[in-house]
């Protein structure tokens, strides 16, 4: 039985790749694509993204890097987290850039320094003179969503850190928040990740970007029953009916990635908005309906105007750790991409 179907629109992809690159005004988009695609699957985002301008990718670990490496031969692709000594000389083949945010400068591949302006994480406290191999430098802006002050801080520690340094070094700060709000942020490149998904990094509407969501997670009612006064459904006990209800049963729970604090968020059955009730569990959630339905009803989980941002509100996290946590593997549901 195919239990709940990932599908992923490379056409809204594209889409927001355009809309990042417009709000850049001629600063380059860098696809960030780590964590397999925030969960939508690395490859997939990574061909659309350059097929629509990105121009390079970015990724948290070598290991990524390299998975990426095999199906683009010619992109290039920066390794934003720290790269072991064992694992340079695969970077090095590979011809991985990687950054560098401590003392130690390893020699023989293309290196971006990152400048430590207010994460308080990665980062150099100071740039040194660059050695030969660095071709960028950078840093990453701690509350670009939320604290226009300190952005601007940031913003300026840079531009003055790297003031004196060569016109050739490329310079890159901003995130998804800091390309689509912050002009002064854009330098001559931007690392957008959350954007590229249709995703809001304000955990708004994303519509008020311009952006579309691109992942969307269906499923199907897989048994209707009713529940008599006092009757409950789930672990625990959580929702008890008061008077005679009627629920559907979704065969999709937390080991998919349907987080166990959804109860109270709505998904879609047949259309109409249903209110998730009880605990969910590992394979399954229940949602309360108006009426009888049949078995095989359309449940949306996110599409059609069920935001990811409204789990994430109701999960009291954000958008990025929930899509992540969606799991496509074989088992447990089938990912499809739709083209344009
Ligand atoms: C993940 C990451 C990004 C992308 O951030 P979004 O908010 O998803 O756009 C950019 N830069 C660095 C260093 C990152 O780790």
């Amino acid at each position: 039985m195919q239990r709940s179907r990932v599908i992923i629109d490379v056409g809204a992809l594209r889409r927001n790749v355009r809309t990042l690159r417009r709000a850049l005004d001629g600063a380059e988009l860098w696809a960030v694509v780590k964590a397999d695609g925030y969960g939508h699957g690395a490859a997939a985002v990574a061909r659309a993204a350059l097929e629509a301008g990105a121009t390079a990718l970015c990724v948290a670990t070598a290991g990524e890097g390299l998975a990426l490496r095999r199906e683009f031969g010619a992109a290039r692709v920066l390794v934003m987290g720290p790269t072991g000594r064992d694992e340079l000389r695969d970077a090095r083949e590979a011809r991985l850039e990687i950054v560098v945010s401590g003392a130690d400068v390893p020699v023989g591949l293309p290196i971006h320094l990152k400048l430590d302006t207010g994460m308080g994480r990665w980062g150099l406290a100071e740039l040194p003179t660059p050695p030969v191999d660095v071709v960028g430098v950078m840093t990453h802006l701690a509350s670009a969503d939320c604290d226009e002050r300190f952005t601007a801080e940031q913003v300026e520690r840079f531009r003055s850190a790297t003031a004196d340094l060569p016109e050739r070094l490329v310079r890159h700060v901003a995130n998804s928040a800091g390309a689509l709000r912050f002009p002064a942020a854009r330098f001559d490149a931007a690392r957008c990740g959350i954007a590229l998904y249709g995703l809001s990094p304000f955990g708004e509407d994303p519509a008020r970007d311009g952006l579309e969501p691109v992942l969307r997670w269906e499923s199907e009612l897989a048994q209707v029953k009713m529940l008599a006064p006092g009757q409950s459904t789930g672990y625990g006990r959580r929702f008890t009916a008061r008077r005679p209800t009627w629920i559907g049963l979704v065969p999709v729970g937390y080991a998919d990635g349907f987080r166990r604090d959804l109860t109270g968020t709505e998904v879609l059955v047949g259309g109409e908005r249903r209110r998730v009730v009880g605990t969910i569990s590992m394979d399954a959630f229940a949602v309360e309906l108006g009426a009888e339905l049949s078995v095989g009803t359309s449940v949306t989980l996110i599409g059609d105007g069920v935001l990811a941002e409204e789990h994430a509100r109701i999960s009291g996290t954000i958008t990025y750790e929930l899509v992540c946590g969606i799991r496509r593997s074989e088992e447990r549901s089938d990912a499809l991409v739709a083209d344009d």
